[in-house]
């Protein structure tokens, strides 16, 4: 059931059960992070592998020292400068967070969403709430409350509608550790971003030595195969005898046998992003044989659309 009544959700949360809940990245299917059982329904409604581990949901910073044994300056900064919003922080957790939420791994990931509505849901509550994006391990993430219902409906107790997500991909997530800041996964705040407010570059983790799938190879995938190339153009032209779905960054004057889904008229990173997974599921959903997208720009949040398209495509 799809609504928008909070206090409803917020029963059915402190209940034990699950509730998908609308963030500025891309809905979470959301249960109390100190409850095993609770978080145990989210591993099984999402077919999710329990070595994956789940970002837990803050109403604000002054929560993050129940959860975590040290909440370093570095952290603080980067909480003070992206909070709400889009940057997810490993910390090293405490006793009160159970391992099943952090698949037995030492560190806690830590954001507070940037929705009203989820904040408004969280300050209700006397916990946290573990959430990975609503949709079934390995498939698109969800970024509209029709999409949670359609792949997650005959499992999920509520929907909290918070309309269409502004940032459309998920939280940027760095570890600080020891004091050390690494990058693990592009997303909704820019490495340069980070970079501009710390006054340091920052380096990336190996993708190898993580075993979480949001750091996987194939993750986010269509049913229909997506092919990723450099030159839209160009790949149009040598499939002219096929019908294909073709996800397009900015307006290209062609007539070809293909079925055009536009992110952005005029290559705007923040509305290609906000567009990519809802039009990922449109393609996924005509009569087209396969899907075509180009690589985009690498840089800002260019480079988490690229990481999404890189690890939906045919490889
Ligand atoms: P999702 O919310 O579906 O985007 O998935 C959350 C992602 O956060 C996981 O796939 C991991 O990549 C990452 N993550 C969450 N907690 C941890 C952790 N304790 N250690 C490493 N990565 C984590
Ligand atoms: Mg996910």
């Amino acid at each position: 059931m799809i609504g928008t009544d909070v206090s409803k959700a917020s029963k059915l949360l402190t209940q034990g059960e699950l509730v998908a809940i609308p963030t500025e990245t891309v809905y979470g299917l959301a249960a109390n992070a100190l409850d095993a059982t609770a978080v145990a329904k989210i591993y099984t409604a999402k077919q999710r592998p329990s070595f994956n581990p789940l970002i837990v949901h803050v109403s604000d910073t002054d929560q993050v020292l129940n959860y975590v044994s040290d909440f370093s300056l570095l952290a603080q900064q980067l909480a003070k400068a992206f909070w709400p919003g889009s940057l997810t922080i490993l910390m090293p957790k405490n006793d009160k967070v159970p391992d099943l939420v952090t698949a037995g791994l030492p560190n806690v990931a830590l954001r507070v969403p940037n929705h009203p509505l989820t904040l408004q849901l969280l300050k209700s509550l006397a916990f946290p709430l573990a959430a990975p994006s609503a949709n079934v391990s390995n498939t698109v993430s969800p970024t509209t409350a029709h999409r949670v219902e359609q792949n997650l409906g005959n499992v999920v107790h509520y929907i909290l509608d918070g309309g269409k997500c502004d940032v459309g991909v998920e939280s940027t997530i760095v570890s600080v550790i020891d004091n050390q800041i690494t990058l693990l996964r592009e997303g909704g705040i820019s490495k340069e971003q980070i970079e501009e407010e710390l006054g340091i570059e920052i380096s990336t983790k190996a993708e190898e030595k993580i075993m979480a799938p949001g750091q996987l190879k194939k993750h986010y995938a269509t049913r229909k195969p997506l092919f990723l190339v450099d030159d839209i153009q160009d790949a149009l032209l040598r499939h002219q005898a096929e019908k294909v779905s073709v996800l397009l960054f900015e307006s290209i004057p062609t007539t070809e046998n293909y079925i055009p889904y536009l992110l952005s008229s005029d290559y705007d990173l923040s509305e290609i992003a906000n567009n990519l997974f809802e039009m990922m599921h449109f393609a996924d959903e005509d009569d087209g044989e396969f899907i075509l997208a180009a690589r985009c720009k690498n840089e800002g949040i260019g480079r988490a659309i690229n990481d999404r398209l890189t690890r939906a495509s045919v490889r």
